[in-house]
């Protein structure tokens, strides 16, 4: 099968290879996926670049993506659930957790410090098939879940679940970071009703996407600013007027500490901050802390991967309640050959979510 295969510890084409790989078996408890539909993320990118954040996660060869829906082709022994058979659409939570430690057995799996990744610790879906565990299938709805959205369920579960610890209707909400999951975070919040969206980032490319995002929903109320505008002063009071004396809900989606620092600044006091961007380097400085979080008394929450499995449920319940992500899908490709165009289009910002098809969109709708 094509695949593509982290193959050297180099940056870009040097480091990954599109080749051929034998189709996995699955083991006990696992079930083979035909990949109908694959997307790059920007754990992707990272990988791709070989950046030094993600050197210690992954031993090479490894064939990368984890963002993906598909067919059921074979199950393995003792797959233990008896509503999958080949041939269901599936898409998969790719976050292999232990099952048995604390968070594990309260119901936060998500943050188990035991969890597995497949397409960076182990293989994932940038091939024609990837194995998983089949706890980990989720089985989806063609008339709702069309592939090229099935393909980043993976990524739009994490602006589910950066939404999903908090009441959005009829509050004011902030996003801070326009990329792909920051474009899911504005169509939910729009979705669930809240009064203002105002967005913010540093390319002007990103902003008018946002806009003319709102104007095909006729969404008067959604306002975009370049935070590394000439007069930042002007674009905070902006934000505390439209938002009358400040932000109920932060969803920081770019990790840069100039825009956590602006977000801490303009959420109000009361206000709560769902947190998933990753600074370059890990940490940051947070201005002022005294008054901007504990004299605000403002609620952080962080936010990573999903929760399993409430977020793949909410997620699915709101693309039945007629959420719309699919113009966020900007690239489309008809073989994994091309992997290396879209890539380009993902990091140079033209496309906010690219997509592959590894068996062609004929063979796969
Ligand atoms: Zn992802
Ligand atoms: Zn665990």
């Amino acid at each position: 099968m094509r695949a593509v295969v982290k193959s050297a510890p180099q940056d870009g084409p040097a480091g990954t290879i599109i080749t051929d790989r034998g189709r996995p078996v699955p083991g006990p408890g696992e079930v083979l996926i035909k990949v109908a539909a694959a997307a790059i993320c920007g754990t992707d990118r990272h990988i791709w670049h070989w950046d030094p954040s993600i050197r210690s996660s992954m031993t090479l060869p490894r064939i990368y993506g984890h963002e993906f829906c598909g067919y059921i082709e074979e199950s393995g022994p003792d797959v233990g659930r008896t509503d999958l058979e080949p041939g269901n659409y599936v898409s998969a939570e790719m976050h292999l957790v232990c099952g048995h430690c604390r968070q594990c057995r309260t119901g936060q799996g998500h943050i188990c410090a035991s969890t597995r990744i497949l397409g960076l610790h182990g293989d994932g879906a940038f091939a024609e098939y990837v194995k998983v565990p089949a706890t980990n299938v989720v089985r989806l709805n063609r008339e709702l879940v069309p592939l090229a959205v099935g393909a980043f369920l993976d990524a739009l579960g994490n602006a589910v679940h950066a939404t999903q610890v908090v009441d959005l209707a009829g509050r004011s909400v902030l996003i801070t970071g326009f990329g792909p999951i920051g474009a899911m975070c504005a169509a939910i919040a729009e979705h669930c009703g809240a009064s203002t969206v105002v967005v913010t980032d540093v390319s002007d490319h990103s902003l008018e996407t946002a806009r003319r995002w709102a104007a095909s929903k006729s969404f008067k109320n959604l306002h975009a600013f370049n935070a590394a505008a000439s007069d930042p002063k002007s674009v905070r009071e902006a934000i505390i007027d439209i938002s009358d004396g400040g932000i109920d809900v932060v969803l920081e989606m770019s990790g840069a500490p100039a825009a956590i620092n602006f977000a801490l600044d303009v959420v109000a006091m009361g206000g709560f901050m769902s947190m998933l961007g990753l600074p370059a380097g890990h940490s940051l400085q947070i201005d002022d802390y005294t008054r901007n979080v504990i004299f605000k008394g403002i609620t952080i929450q962080g936010i990573t991967g999903r929760r399993m499995y409430s977020s793949w449920q909410r997620m699915l319940s709101l693309l039945k309640a007629g959420l719309d992500v699919t113009w966020i899908v900007q690239a489309e490709h008809d073989s994994l050959d091309e992997f290396e165009v879209g890539m380009g289009k993902f990091d140079r910002h033209e496309a906010l979510k690219v997509i592959f098809y590894p068996h062609g969109r004929g063979e796969t709708q």
